[in-house]
């Protein structure tokens, strides 16, 4: 019989498009959660490699962005001997995970997604503190880890672990087309969806057959070891998958430039990935091409014809706008609105902006939280000062320090007008709660400044009009795409529902997460004909 806990987190279900208005009881088991994960936190963590659990000494410390008094716990600052262990540990463990049969690996990665869902309520209350993310955006980013692995294993499942007949010249010939894995297969995440953006592809990897060597975000190694727990715990065999923490410049390097790397998944900025791109995949001469997947950032529009309904407009903006205090690669960071109606609309956009409740988002009623460290802090009042000059803030630019604030990096979310189109800022992804908002005469030219960038990830548009839909879906260049979408202008993606994966100078492989053709990018074809004698 189901205990009223599981019952509980059965009926508890929740995706970015559906933001609704979630039980008490799921408010109760967070709560209670969050208290759990607050009485153990200042343990040192350990990184696993082949197995086995490493720490050599050398830590560094992971605080809250929400009080930077708050130690989550100390980490392994791993160097390149580790990533060059976990390398080697995955290199010995590939050949029996390859042979293991496609059905016995969708098994125990189907029990890690089991165990994320278990453990859902402590994972997103230590995400929360982690990453400052509020409640229900740490609830998804969990359940999302979960389903994005499901996904995976349903996709090799429906697709009889990618082993298929075909045609046959007579009836001596026996022709198959087989996916088989790469080999080791390298996962380098970010700070934003720890969880999901890890767990994710490292699921898809896995399941394919391949071994993995993860590493996380600096600023979130806590979610990266609560990662490594559920797949170990979920009976993932030594050596199968393995967790390296520290420093991307020397222990995410040296796992970049390694021989000993098949293939790769970088999610990130637009710098680091196209470095690791260019680096990966430019072929040393003594060596062959690699498949390597990076999904990097975005700078997305909403484009507003005159012909939209602005209250959902304005809701939808807000929120993709500043959402996880802006830093979301999907983040609207770009407002395109057709003249006639940009007073209304701003007056509408204002309104909301001054209602958003900041503050400690693990608490219930609070939307936004910090951004995620003292970089991105300073960079927030960098912006600021350049855009008061330059054009005109009509809502924020400043830090918040009031009371408890002043121990977290907590930034008022900013609207910025009348920033001249030429200006860097419409170009550079700031990542966090700042937006710019120009008027326009057409959409054409909405969507001409809309598509004039390096970026090509998610973008958004609003009208009543059928015509001007279908002209925005043949036009716009972007992966992920919204019209009249309360719930998010440009965020938001579920994996089975929309598929997230950049264009242009957002992602390489022009195939998205959570879609039909994602687990296939871990695997390559061997074709087999047998003639029997
Ligand atoms: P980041 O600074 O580019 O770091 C991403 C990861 O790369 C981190 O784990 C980082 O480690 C590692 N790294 C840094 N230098 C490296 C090197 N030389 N070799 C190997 N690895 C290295 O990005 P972030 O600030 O964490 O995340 C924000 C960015 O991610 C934004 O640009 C956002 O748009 C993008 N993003 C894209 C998507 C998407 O699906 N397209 C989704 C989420 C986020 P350290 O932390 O140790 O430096």
């Amino acid at each position: 019989m189901a205990t009223k806990k599981t019952a509980a987190r059965k009926k508890f279900k929740i995706t970015y498009a559906t933001l609704g208005m979630p039980s008490p009881e799921l408010h109760s088991n967070f709560d209670k959660s969050l208290e759990r994960v607050k009485a153990k936190l200042g343990q040192t963590n350990p990184m696993f490699i082949g197995g086995q659990q490493v720490s050599y000494g050398e830590t560094f410390e992971d605080r809250s962005p929400i009080n930077r008094e708050w130690v989550l716990g100390h980490f392994q600052k791993g160097n390149e001997q580790h990533a060059r262990d976990a390398l080697a540990a995955a290199r010995q463990a590939f050949p029996a995970w390859a042979a293991t049969p496609w059905k016995e690996r969708v098994k125990i990665l189907r029990r890690a997604a089991s165990l994320i869902e278990k453990r859902i309520f402590e994972l997103s209350a230590l995400l929360s503190l982690e990453v400052g993310k509020n409640r229900l955006e740490a609830l998804g980013d969990v359940q999302e880890t979960a389903d994005l692995i499901s996904y995976y294993c349903e996709q090799m499942k429906s697709n009889n672990g990618f082993v298929k007949p075909m045609a046959k010249e007579t009836s001596k010939h026996s022709n198959l087309s087989v996916l088989r894995p790469y080999g080791v297969w390298v996962v380098i995440s970010p700070f934003n969806f720890p969880f999901a953006l890890a767990g994710g592809p490292s699921g898809a990897a896995l399941v394919a057959g391949n071994t993995v060597v993860f590493k996380p975000a600096t600023d979130t190694p806590y979610m990266g070891v609560e990662l490594a727990r559920c797949f170990l715990d979920a009976g993932v065999p030594d050596g199968v998958f393995n967790l390296v923490t520290g420093p991307g410049s020397t222990v995410g390097q040296e796992l970049i430039d390694s021989k000993e790397v098949d293939g790769i998944t970088f999610t990130g900025s637009y710098d680091i990935g196209m470095r690791i791109y260019c680096s990966f995949t430019g072929c040393a001469a003594d060596h062959y091409p690699r498949p390597c997947i990076v999904e990097m950032g975005g700078k997305n529009p909403a484009i507003i014809s005159r012909k939209a309904d602005l209250d959902m407009t304005a809701m939808g903006v807000v929120r993709s706008a500043f959402g996880l205090q802006g830093q979301k690669c999907s983040a609207c960071s770009r407002i395109f609105v057709e003249r006639p109606v940009k007073e209304a609309f701003v007056e509408k956009l204002l309104a909301l902006t001054e209602r958003i409740r900041i503050g400690d988002p693990t608490q219930r009623d609070v939307w936004l939280g910090p951004v995620i460290n003292q970089k991105a802090y300073a960079d927030y009042m960098r912006y600021c000062e350049e855009l008061s000059h330059t054009g005109k803030v009509l809502i924020g630019g400043r830090h918040l320090t009031d009371g408890d604030l002043s121990k977290g990096y907590f930034c008022a979310p900013t609207l910025v007008d009348e920033l001249p189109l030429e200006h860097p800022l419409w170009k550079e992804e700031m990542f966090l709660p700042i937006t710019t908002i120009a008027a326009v005469d057409s959409l054409e030219e909405a969507m001409q400044h809309a598509n004039d960038i390096t970026y090509g990830l998610t973008a958004g548009f609003y009208s009543a009009d059928p015509d001007e839909i279908e002209w925005f879906f043949n036009n716009i260049q972007a992966g992920v795409t919204y019209v009249n979408r309360q719930a998010g202008a440009t965020t938001g993606a579920w994996p089975g529902y929309q598929p997230f994966g950049g264009w242009k100078g957002s992602g390489s492989t022009g195939k998205a997460g959570g879609s039909l053709y994602y687990v296939q990018q871990y695997m390559r074809e061997q074709s087999r004909t047998v003639i029997k004698l």
